[in-house]
């Protein structure tokens, strides 16, 4: 392991610089291909054997070691968001309205940077790993569905993965066994009422009211509906209803999310809302419509795996604590990959202890400390290393 750190350390500036360039050139989810072709590209110089365009913008590169053994997948993502970005960092974004608001630059940094370092020691690794690079994270259906539908998880024995988190400090690492992250859900409601002259309501239904009901009567079902030792959160994002200022409005339309982590709970709020929608609606006399689209399923760890991972973190250069983290209502996709194989998704942290303040995921301000892709590379590559040392001489993959 010593070895790895210390290569890992050599490569640390590489890594800072990749997740710089990543940064100032972000794209969209599923509009990444350039990002896809640079990582592709990466990978074709080590010798990787590569696979692209998997399940879309996805790339998959095998790395196989001198000696049988299991097969690790690790996995990074790398779409970025419609935000405009407001730091003021040399490497700003240099693409209009999108920003790497969220890590996944650090995160294929991360990857990258492990794979040149792994690459260089084949003869330690015991198996095949897998470096999986997804793309479209943030926006459902996300690429995990179609690059698993496309075979990014054949043969796989084991999966791991990280986000970087700016909230959590530096040299921290947090792991959860079970369910960590909330499976997060859309929902649209368009109201329609009667539009109108703004000076004789009697004629109208005004949807602009009946929208405001309904904003307060969905507060309702967290609050009163849910058992309060359940979580789960009902968020409107949205409220439109564009008209002029002595025009009574027609229609209005609400988006929203809902979080859940129990089945039964989030079948419960589907339901819930339509019921109270009709209600609301019917009160005033006006019709609606409602979706409700489901994003991906609740994140649940494998146990094995994870305390497998707190484990091995613990030794890990520049980790000064590892923690069993609180459950998040933020959702991720790598949830499906966990359907499908063991495996652990876990939080490495990325606060600067000396930043009085640091921005939330998904803010313009957004941003990390770089040596958190450090300890991630560190972390992900001890994980590989020690999973198939101890795996090594079971049989996988020995029958079909
Ligand atoms: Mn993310």
């Amino acid at each position: 392991m010593e070895q790895l750190y210390r290569k890992l350390d050599a490569v640390y500036d590489e890594m800072v610089e990749i997740r710089r360039y990543l940064h100032q050139y972000p794209e969209l989810s599923f509009k990444e291909e350039k990002t896809a072709a640079y990582i592709a590209e990466y990978h074709t110089k080590l010798g990787h054997e590569v696979r692209t365009n998997v399940g879309g913008n996805g790339v998959l590169a095998y790395l196989k070691g001198e000696k049988p053994g299991p097969t690790v997948a690790l996995r990074a993502d790398f779409d970025a968001l419609p935000i405009q970005e407001q730091t003021d960092v040399p490497f700003k974004s240099a693409n209009d309205g999108v920003m790497h608001a969220c890590g996944h630059d650090g995160h294929t940094a991360t990857l990258l940077g492990l794979a040149k370092v792994l690459n260089g020691m084949k003869s330690d690794i015991e198996g095949t790993i897998v470096f999986l690079h997804q793309h479209a994270e943030e926006l459902p259906p996300g690429g995990a569905v179609s690059m698993i539908e496309d075979g990014c998880l054949d043969d796989v024995d084991v999966i791991f993965g990280t986000h970087l988190q700016a909230q959590m400090p530096l040299g921290e690492i947090g792991y959860r066994t079970g369910a960590l992250q909330a499976a997060p859900d859309r929902f649209d409601i368009k109201i329609q009422g009667e539009g109108g002259h703004g000076a004789y309501p009697q004629d109208t239904k005004d949807s602009i009211v009946i929208g405001g009901q309904l904003i307060s009567n969905l507060q309702q079902i967290v609050s009163r509906r849910i058992d309060p030792l359940d979580l789960a959160v009902v968020s409107v994002c949205n409220f439109e209803a564009k008209n002029p200022y002595n025009v009574i409005a027609d229609t209005a339309e609400l988006t929203g999310t809902v979080r859940t982590f129990k089945e039964e709970t989030r079948s419960f709020i589907e339901k819930e809302i339509e019921r109270i929608v009709q209600g609301t609606c019917q009160m005033s006399g006006a019709g609606y419509e409602y979706t409700y689209m489901r994003g991906y399923p609740t994140l649940v760890n494998h146990k094995e795996e994870t305390e497998f991972v707190a484990e091995i973190a613990k030794g890990v250069p520049g980790i000064e604590s590892v923690n069993e983290t609180p459950q998040i209502m933020g959702g991720e996709d790598f949830s499906y990959y966990l359907q499908h194989v063991k495996g652990t998704f876990f939080f490495t942290g990325a606060k600067n202890p000396e930043w009085e303040k640091t921005y939330p995921h998904h803010h313009p301000k957004f941003d990390i400390d770089e040596r958190a892709l450090l300890h991630a590379a560190k972390v992900l590559g001890k994980a590989s290393l020690q999973y198939m040392k101890e795996h090594a001489n079971s049989s996988f993959n020995v029958v079909g």
